[in-house]
């Protein structure tokens, strides 16, 4: 049996032709950027989180970017990240001249709350909590932690697309929220795609300003801002496929639910969900002490899986200027050589996930 990590392909065969349909509208009028499509994503995504604001942009990274500069982060100020993310959250903060400042994760593989009050200065401005894989960073304590110090917040909602605390969709927890659509996230463009939501109208104006070269109107510049737009295309896919997210989350939960039950008698650490938290699964994290010996066994079974990531944020070559040692974030410097993402998506058929459990079985 062969199965990719993810499969793209199963999915937009499963809805082909709505998808052609909205394309092909899109092509026949020839209006490729803005427009009635962009709208109605903003209107519906916004109402599909819970949010006044839904501002698109053309990716994930810059959703970061621009939100933290519509929050008046500036240069020289310090904002903390988890010490496992991608590396677009951190990134997004030196790349207007702020500085990064990294926080351990806990066995949730989200930011350890007890951990931030220390790395708090006069210099911290805001914090980027991660929902990483799609488990929800705690952010009951987290805004009561920013209350405290009059910190911002800023969710990056990248992999948890319609994940919960107590009901309560992740995204409208903080000041305002990120969001990307990259083609492999749990709602995927067919390109590079982004949104910034918040309830915060001064924040929702400057983002819109600035992710369209400081207008509203058309030659009404008040700011410089920058190109990043949603092209109309890729918001008449992901208005197509916003009606199948609710389904396609609870396909993964039910998957992820197999796989721990598949792998209950095993070794194998399976991810943890925290009591009234949705897990939304964009990844399947699992960790094991042997775990490059593991994944080559399930290479050579025809099983692709992948690590995220190979090396935390703090150790990457970008950041050896900050001299950290494995000592400072001692749980990511443990995870980064024990987890392992399994194949994980709505189309996952229960037969292949009993052959990549039963594989690890065997391992
Ligand atoms: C994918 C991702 C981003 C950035 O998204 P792009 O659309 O690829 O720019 C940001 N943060 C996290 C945690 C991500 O996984």
């Amino acid at each position: 049996m062969q199965i990719p990590f993810v499969d793209l392909k199963a999915q937009y065969l499963s809805i082909k032709s709505e998808i052609d349909v909205a394309i092909q509208y899109i092509l026949e009028n020839a209006n490729f950027i803005g427009g009635e499509q962009v709208q109605s994503f903003e209107t519906a995504f916004a109402s599909y989180i819970g949010t006044k604001h839904c501002i698109a942009c053309a990716n994930g990274t810059d959703s970061i970017e621009i939100l933290l500069q519509a929050m008046g982060i500036k240069a020289g100020d310090e904002v903390l990240v988890p010490a496992i993310s991608w590396i677009s959250t951190s990134e997004s903060v030196s790349n207007i001249g702020a500085v990064p400042i990294f926080v351990d994760v806990d066995d949730f593989f989200v930011i350890n709350v007890d951990l931030i009050e220390n790395k708090i200065t006069e210099k911290t401005k805001a914090i980027i909590p991660v929902h990483l894989y799609g488990h929800p960073a705690d952010m009951p304590k987290i805004m009561k932690i920013a209350q405290k110090y009059d910190l911002k917040v800023l969710e990056d909602c990248a992999q948890a697309h319609g994940a919960e605390i107590n009901g309560r969709k992740i995204g409208t927890w903080g000041d305002c929220a990120s969001f990307s659509f990259y083609p492999g996230k749990n709602l995927g463009a067919y390109g590079d795609a982004g949104a910034m939501l918040t309830n915060n109208e001064k924040i929702a104006e400057k983002a819109r300003r600035i992710a369209n070269h400081g207008q509203l109107q058309k030659h009404d510049h008040q700011i410089e801002g920058r190109n990043s737009r949603l092209d109309t295309i890729q918001a008449a896919i992901l208005n197509t496929k916003l009606k199948y997210i609710e389904k396609w989350t609870e396909d993964r939960i039910k998957n992820a639910v197999m796989y721990s039950d598949f792998l209950n008698e095993t070794d194998i650490l399976c991810p943890k969900i925290k009591t009234d938290y949705k897990h939304v699964f964009h990844l399947y994290v699992i960790r094991s002490n042997r775990r490059d010996g593991l994944q080559s066994y399930l290479h050579e079974k025809g099983i692709q899986t992948a690590i995220h990531y190979p090396i935390a944020l703090p150790f990457l070559p970008c950041y050896k200027k900050y001299g950290f040692i494995k000592t400072d974030f001692p749980i990511a410097s443990l995870f980064q050589n024990e987890i392992l993402s399994l194949p994980m998506y709505a189309e996952l058929k229960q037969e292949q996930i009993q052959y990549i459990a039963d594989s690890i079985i065997k391992f």
